[in-house]
């Protein structure tokens, strides 16, 4: 079933370890990379970054409520200000991932949290903006008391065709791409590539009743100014 919805997925020891096989073809390892991972605010991915930690050092927190991109040009300087340079040269590698979970019955966005009675939704900033949008009553003020959250719907409304409304997999989707756009945008926009590689790694996670896995979608480093796919 997951292979229908999410084409190709693995376990995320086997993403991030096949991420690093594949990086470290062009280059980067532990010791001369940073590591910046973007996933949902939510515990249930925290996961995904012990294992990244694990592999590649610490790492920066690029997290927002559904892996939303809104560290931007701040966060990326940051990051990229705390690269190793030992070669003269800085690395950063960039995981990015939303997350959607799935029950053992396949219901999607099911989640059943420990020491919880009811069940749980994931991921639910996501959730909660879909069901405004299906109810018609989206709430767009830009009050301080939900302020990520109302950045989230502005932000993912500029690619829904008005009046439509996904599906909560199509949402997940829908941010995924958006992720990686406002990645690549601000990253276009400050890294000098003459000085710095980098590399985008993107996908889903997805919370299933007993681990997480991840469904990739596009990979890819850039060294020396050349964009290289990476095939996982
Ligand atoms: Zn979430």
């Amino acid at each position: 079933m997951l292979s229908k919805l999410f084409g190709n997925y693995y376990t995320e020891t086997d993403f991030v370890e096949k991420t690093y096989a594949e990086l470290s073809k062009f280059g980067f390892s532990a010791d001369n990379a940073i590591v910046c991972v973007g996933v949902c605010r939510d515990e249930i991915t925290q996961p995904l970054i012990a294992l990244i930690r694990e592999k590649w050092g610490e790492a920066f927190n690029l997290s927002s409520l559904a892996g939303m991109f809104f560290a931007r040009r701040t966060g990326l300087t940051a990051a990229m200000h705390h690269s190793p340079n030992i070669d003269g040269k800085e690395r950063y590698v960039f995981y990015s991932l939303p997350h959607i979970a799935i029950d053992a019955d396949g219901r999607i966005g099911v989640y059943k949290r420990v020491g919880r009675e009811e069940e749980s939704t994931a991921c639910g900033a996501l959730v909660a903006f879909q069901k405004e949008l299906s109810e018609g009553k989206l709430n767009l003020s830009m009050d301080d008391i939900d302020i990520e959250q109302n950045l989230l719907k502005i932000r993912l409304l500029r690619e829904i065709p008005y009046g439509y409304v996904p599906d909560l997999l199509e949402l997940t989707k829908i941010t995924q791409k958006v992720v990686q756009k406002d990645m690549e945008y601000t990253l276009n926009t400050i890294v000098d590539k003459r000085k710095s590689d980098y590399a985008m790694l993107t996908g889903i996670q997805l919370n299933g009743p007993k681990d997480n896995y991840i469904a990739p979608s596009l990979c890819y480093a850039v060294v020396d100014g050349i964009r290289q796919e990476i095939t996982i």
